[in-house]
């Protein structure tokens, strides 16, 4: 079970980098509602296109890859939560390997100067696309433990990029003795959360297609694939308790531990869902072309449980239903011309 030993104070400095995007802004709302008085956020997004700012917060525009700009952010930083990296959906990955390799730099320079100024805690959110490709290719395969990320073949370029920073954590703490936490998310999803533009994911394109689809008359929606491919989808607010707990586990250092919900979907079944709440069923086409990943992948979280003694709880259609409903909210605030949370690099 965990063994907590949380020495961090309430007015100690915390570093939260890509924190203009979807998981890291929410964590940065969640560190202050805890309590913490110091925050400093990091994104190389220009900040009005951060997806939510938090008031009370220290908010840098900087691009994370540039190591001057990882030492310019660290000094006295007692915690740094690394999320900053290229990345999106499915559509993106497996077009943008480059982009999604390169965020190694990030890690790279960040964790080397977090250590060169003495911080006693470093997060990375990995990723379940580090886990084997061969294990995920039928929609019905058991799901993922910790150890399957070897012998390694993970998915290219983005999950290469996660398996490689995760052995970085785990070096800096067997050489260095900086204590790190490694997260492998499985799909996040929620309000605030990438829900057009080619970045975002199953849950919100979906959503958005069917809030277009009752907007427009269209009585029909495009699946990517043949809709059986299967996954598991987590709800941000699970994720946030989950990366706090991962934090500050002693029994966790350095070890990648999976962050996901253990509740399977299709992606057919996902759209069934999705209609349900907007009460419209509309007409499947298939597209056979488009990307659409591995065949299934599921969490197992028989460790998490163990470490833990908690996993991700909230059930798809109830995290669902808020989504719908912040996303049909965008939708209209763009049609009427307001602004809305956008993907702008
Ligand atoms: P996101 O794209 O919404 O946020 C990532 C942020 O990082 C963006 O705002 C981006 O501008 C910023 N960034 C990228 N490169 C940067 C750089 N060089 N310097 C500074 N900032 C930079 O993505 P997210 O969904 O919030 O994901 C957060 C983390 O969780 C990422 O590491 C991602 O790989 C990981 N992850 C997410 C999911 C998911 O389902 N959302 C699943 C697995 C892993």
């Amino acid at each position: 079970m965990q063994k907590n030993n949380i020495t961090t104070k309430k007015d100690d400095l915390i570093l939260v980098a890509g924190a203009g995007g979807f998981i890291a802004g929410a964590l940065v709302r969640y560190l202050k509602n805890k309590g913490f008085t110091r925050i400093r956020a990091v994104d190389r997004k220009p900040l009005p296109h951060w997806y939510q700012v938090t008031p009370g917060v220290e908010n840098l525009s900087l691009d994370l890859s540039d190591e001057a700009n990882c030492k310019r952010v660290v000094p006295g930083a007692v915690e740094v939560y690394n999320l900053a990296a290229d990345m999106g959906g499915m559509g993106f990955i497996e077009r943008f390997r480059i982009e999604c390799l390169r965020s190694i730099l990030v890690n790279t320079h960040l964790i080397e100067n977090a250590w060169r100024a003495g911080c006693q805690r470093y997060f990375f959110s990995s990723s379940a696309c580090a886990y084997n490709v061969k294990l995920q290719e039928d929609p019905n395969c058991r799901a993922l433990k910790e150890s399957d990320a070897y012998p390694a073949f993970s998915e290219r370029g983005y999950g290469w990029e996660k398996l490689i920073s995760e052995m970085f954590c785990q070096e800096y703490w067997a050489e260095r003795g900086m204590k790190t936490a490694i997260a492998r998310f499985h799909n996040v999803y929620g309000p605030w959360g990438t829900w057009d533009g080619g970045r975002e994911k199953a849950p919100a394109a979906i959503c958005r297609k069917i809030i277009d689809a009752k907007a427009t008359g269209k009585r029909e929606i495009v699946i990517w694939g043949t809709g059986e491919q299967t996954r598991s989808f987590m709800y941000i607010d699970d994720c946030l308790i989950g990366i706090d707990k991962i934090m500050y586990a002693e029994n966790l250092i350095a070890t990648p531990i999976n962050l996901g919900t253990s509740e399977l979907i299709s992606i057919n079944d996902l759209v069934g869902c999705i209609e349900k709440i907007g009460g419209i069923k509309l007409k499947r086409k298939y597209d056979l072309t488009a990307p659409r990943g591995v065949a299934g992948r599921n969490s197992d979280n028989t460790f998490i449980k163990k470490m833990l003694g908690w996993e991700p709880e909230t059930p798809i259609r109830k995290g669902l239903i808020t989504t719908y409903r912040w996303i049909e909210q965008q939708y209209k605030d763009r049609q009427a011309g307001k602004q809305t949370v956008r993907d702008v690099d």
